[in-house]
């Protein structure tokens, strides 16, 4: 009987290198910092500001950074890009900083080298400033370029505003720093700012019924509306979805996961103002902004009435408020019924929010319960 050789054993693999989870967090920042501003890291003896738009660091070392802050569109195309990196390369140290609110900053590390950046920058058009006291550069959300929801163009309103407010951006005169912001949906980015400007939709969505049942995730849907405002429901006999108009609030969560129901109109969807908000806890506690004006027209491309309105709140906020208040600070000083009174704003019943009605909606949610 022929012998049957027992099969040799597969060969052993090699120990594979475990796989590493990829952090998906804040990136490192250190490799983008000025050699010198990480040389000092955390050992500055004072630092200054020899101009507006200028800071200047001394460490204990003895070693000096300037760093000199300059505006930018946020939304740059390739060749805006190309000609602020020449001028960093040229001018600068070929090191730059973008900052959240869309400014560059670029580090030298000789007080000669700063007039000559500065030139370069302005004749380029990207004006120096928003340091100190200043109105500094807008944070703004994506707008349509960046985004599937937005109710109005962020990026334009601020070109416009920023138009209006350049002079102020470039001067330190201001009580202390405005930081200003925009929302183009009523419901994520954006933040408190001392004067935001936010999309405000006025009407329940319209729902395309023809296309709900082949779009949506319609248990997703419900389960979105923070009070509980949408039902299924079966329309020509297809399955969609319907509205109780009397229980929704307008915010505009329901049309992203589904975009049947457009609720982004050119005459209902307006733009509200908001002031007196703040994240930090440098000097005093933050605080939450409240609408001091609702209803303005969503008006491209200048958008002149919300600018009309930000820059009357800025210029009576400039003359009234004592030094070194920020934009809530001189509210609760003066109250808000003198607020109302200095700048001209109308008070009217659409900026209280007596939350009349929130027993019977938000508590239908599965969201919030009380
Ligand atoms: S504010 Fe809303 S619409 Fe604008 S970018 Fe953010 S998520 Fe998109
Ligand atoms: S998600 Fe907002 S806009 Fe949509 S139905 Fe509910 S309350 Fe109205």
């Amino acid at each position: 009987m022929a012998q049957v050789e027992a099969p040799a054993a597969p060969a052993k693999a090699a120990p594979k290198t475990p796989r590493r989870a990829i952090e998906s967090g804040v990136p490192d920042n250190t490799p983008f910092l000025h050699p010198l501003m990480k040389k000092n890291y955390g050992n500055w003896k004072y630092h200054d500001r020899p101009r507006p738009g200028v800071l200047h660091h001394v460490a204990h070392s003895g070693d000096e950074l300037w760093t000199v802050k300059a505006g930018t569109q946020r939304q740059m195309d390739v060749w805006t890009i190309r000609k602020l990196c020449e001028i960093i390369d040229k001018f600068g140290e070929g090191q730059v900083r973008f900052t959240i609110r869309s400014n560059v900053e670029i580090g030298v590390s000789k007080r000669e080298k700063v007039e000559p950046l500065i030139n370069a920058l302005e004749s380029a058009g990207f004006p120096v400033g928003g340091t100190g006291n200043s109105v500094s550069m807008i944070a703004h959300t994506q707008g349509w370029l960046h985004c599937d929801i937005p109710g109005t163009d962020a990026s334009g309103a601020v070109k416009a505003l920023m138009d209006d407010l350049i002079v102020e951006f470039k001067r330190e005169e201001m009580p202390n720093r405005v930081h200003l912001s925009t929302s183009c949906c009523e419901i994520n980015c954006g933040g408190q700012a001392d004067i935001a400007i936010i999309v405000q939709h006025t009407k329940p969505p319209k729902i395309n019924h023809d296309l709900v049942a082949n779009v949506c995730e319609r248990p997703a849907v419900v389960a979105r509306c923070p009070v509980a405002a949408i039902r299924p429901a079966l329309v020509n006999g297809k399955p969609s979805l319907e509205v109780d108009e009397k229980k929704c609030i307008c915010c505009g969560a329901c049309y992203p996961p589904c975009p049947p129901m457009q609720i982004n109109d050119p005459e209902h969807s307006k733009l509200a103002i908001w002031v007196g908000g703040k994240n930090s806890n440098a000097r005093g506690k933050p605080t939450f902004m409240k609408m001091v004006a609702s209803g303005l027209p969503n008006n491209p491309p200048r958008w002149p009435e919300v600018s009309e309105v930000v820059t009357r709140i800025l210029r009576v906020y400039k003359d009234d408020a004592r030094s070194w208040e920020r934009m809530a600070d001189w509210i609760e000083r003066i109250g808000w019924p003198r607020f109302f009174e200095k700048t001209g704003l109308t008070f009217t019943k659409y900026l209280i929010d007596d939350w009349r009605g929130s027993r019977g909606s938000l508590n239908a949610s599965t969201h919030i319960r009380f």
